[in-house]
């Protein structure tokens, strides 16, 4: 008896360290304006991922308050130069890090121009429901009011909050939320840049607390419907875009490439003028799958609305943007090349 008596306050230490540790968040940077340095704090030019992680987390000391922090480089380029092998790369290592239990939360630091396509690519992939948070900056780290300090210091906090997980893969920007399904870039320079235009946020980030509002019925996490190695290959989908009096010649270009599927970037419910129909026929008889979806930012592409889908050979992207349809489009034929199924994956993811 005396001798549990001894160790009890051992014990009691011991409890109370393990309360007392930080939750673990790995950065994963990959460039763009986050990481920019620019010639001057009065003018926006500036080249990505000039500064490295340390440096960025180095800008917001209070963190470490709340978090133990450690950052990996994965890659160094505006977003603009994102490429499917970073997003695989990505993918891997996030996968890893949750199956080895090495984090509690991740945070991918991110150019704006493709963070949408970036989150969705890794909501569809990543297999833990622990939280992964995009974010980047609009204005360079030298720059006036540069956003990239708060938008990261808000990340982190939206990284180890509980209420966080089984979220899927979220972009946190100017103090919003957002589901990575829905979310968009909406302005091409203000520092209020993204919004989820079907959707609207699902939280606000504020004085470090996050507090959630709504949740996606679409959630894939963790569920995740294709397993990433750093092997697979995935197949080529290209986005043709439509205009008023659009010539067809991409589509027969992209016939000549033995594409294996084209998005339509089609003008309102997924349409498109009769050079584009008579393409799409001939891309279809070629074995292409080609999705229907529509360069209007918000509502869906009804599959037999104006156009008869079955009769046509097409499926739609429900309420996906082009370059978000291309996603699970390319990532939906890695597992099947039926319509039907390739459809339902446009109805449930
Ligand atoms: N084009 C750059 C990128 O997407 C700059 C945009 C940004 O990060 O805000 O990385």
């Amino acid at each position: 008896m005396k001798k549990i008596l001894s160790v009890l306050p051992l014990i009691a230490l011991a409890v109370f360290v393990h309360a007392q540790k930080l939750p673990r968040v790995i950065i994963l940077a990959t460039g763009g304006t986050i990481a920019g340095a620019g010639a001057s704090s009065d003018r926006a030019g500036y080249t990505a991922g000039k500064i490295p992680i340390d440096q960025l987390v180095g800008s917001i000391p209070t963190v470490k308050k709340i978090a133990e922090i450690t950052g990996e480089q994965v890659a160094s380029v505006g977003s603009q130069d994102m490429t499917v092998d970073i997003w695989k790369k990505l993918a891997v290592r996030i996968n890893e890090i949750f199956k080895n239990n090495e984090a509690d939360g991740i945070v991918v630091t991110h150019g704006t121009d493709t963070q949408e396509e970036t989150a969705y690519f890794l909501d569809l992939v990543v297999t833990s429901e622990k939280p992964v948070v995009l974010t980047g900056s609009m204005r360079p780290a030298t720059a006036i009011s540069a956003d990239g300090p708060k938008n990261l210091y808000d990340a982190i906090t939206i990284a180890i909050d509980p209420k966080s997980k089984g979220r899927g893969v979220l972009v946190s920007f100017n103090e919003g939320i957002y589901d990575a399904r829905e979310v968009m870039k909406m302005s091409s320079t203000k520092t209020n840049a993204f919004g989820s235009p079907n959707t609207g946020a699902v939280d606000q980030a504020y004085d470090g607390t996050v507090e959630y509002y709504s949740k996606s019925e679409r959630q894939v996490n963790p569920k995740s419907p294709v397993v990433i190695t750093a092997d697979t290959k995935l197949p080529r989908v290209d986005i043709v875009y439509m205009y008023a009096d659009a010539p067809a010649d991409e589509i027969d270009l992209l016939i000549g490439k033995k594409v294996d599927g084209i998005v339509i970037a089609g003008v309102g419910n997924g349409n498109f003028n009769k050079a584009y129909m008579d393409a799409v026929k001939r891309a279809v008889a070629a074995g292409i799958i080609v999705c229907r979806s529509s360069r209007t930012p918000s509502g869906r592409v009804v599959l037999h609305d104006e156009i008869n889908d079955d009769e046509l050979g097409t499926i739609v992207s429900d309420d996906l943007t082009p370059q978000k349809a291309r996603i699970l489009l390319m990532l939906g034929l890695t597992k099947t090349k039926d319509k039907k199924q390739l459809q339902n994956f446009f109805f449930k993811y």
